[in-house]
């Protein structure tokens, strides 16, 4: 389907103020990539879909599980077993014929991280690790491209969104090492609200609206029901950012 035959779908949205059918064409100009897709990737990737993201890249080298199905709804039952990229192109593809799904099957790594970023307008976090998104950010800030992280424990969640050189990094915030993954608790609405936001900021960043939050940190709690805000600096000796 055209861009111009779909705009029904978009209707709703482009009657939101300053966003109009101009904000709809940098929507379907941009491309974003989700690295990783499960539960916040999940989120990310049927919520951009939905609202016209022309291109997706979908990075992940994992296959659906069982266990994964509580909170990574993008994938289903018939989908154990299958490449999770596959899993969630087919269903995305469904949601909106009018968006280039790209599935890309590859772990992202120092070698491969160059070229599964290349061209990329955005990169939305999807990860499960604090050493994978290092890796994210430090090729964020070498390309100069904005990254939305978000990360998660049980029912808490953490979000900001670093645009390099203009707020901190990744490292800026986490100077420390990384520490060994593992796997977490995870009630299956963090994801979902996470991912939500972190597709709200990825919006805004292509349609210019709103205020992102660059030098802030969201912090969600679920059992409270809260949202806490903490303000962020850049630091001047950072070897990822700082001489930028
Ligand atoms: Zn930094």
């Amino acid at each position: 389907m055209s861009f111009k035959a779909d705009l029904t779908r978009y209707k709703r949205q482009m009657a939101l103020n300053g966003f109009g059918m101009e904000g709809q064409r940098k929507l379907d100009a941009a491309k974003v990539a989700i690295a990783g897709v499960g539960g916040l990737g999940s989120a990310v990737s049927l919520y951009l879909t939905a609202a016209g993201v022309g291109y997706i890249r979908l990075i992940d080298f994992d296959v659906v599980e069982l266990s994964n199905l509580n909170r990574q709804v993008v994938h289903w039952s018939n989908d154990i077993g299958r490449p999770k990229v596959e899993s969630a192109a087919m269903k995305l593809t469904q949601l909106n014929p009018g968006v280039k799904i790209d599935a890309v099957n590859e772990k992202i790594t120092k070698e491969s991280a160059g070229s599964l970023f290349e061209g990329m307008d955005i990169v939305v976090d999807g990860q499960d690790n604090i050493a994978t998104r290092m890796l994210i950010n430090e090729e964020c800030v070498r390309r100069s491209v904005p990254y939305v992280y978000a990360a998660l424990y049980g029912m808490e969640g953490f979000l900001t969104t670093i645009l390099p050189g203009k707020g901190p990094c990744l490292k800026c915030i986490y100077p420390g090492e990384c520490p060994v993954p593992e796997s977490c608790p995870v009630v299956g609405t963090t994801p979902g609200v996470m991912g939500c936001l972190e597709a709200t900021e990825a919006i805004k960043i292509i349609t210019g609206i709103g205020k992102l939050v660059v030098g802030r940190l969201i912090i969600y709690d679920g059992e409270r029901m809260s949202f806490q805000e903490v303000a962020l600096r850049r630091s001047d000796i950072c070897p990822v950012c700082g001489c930028i």
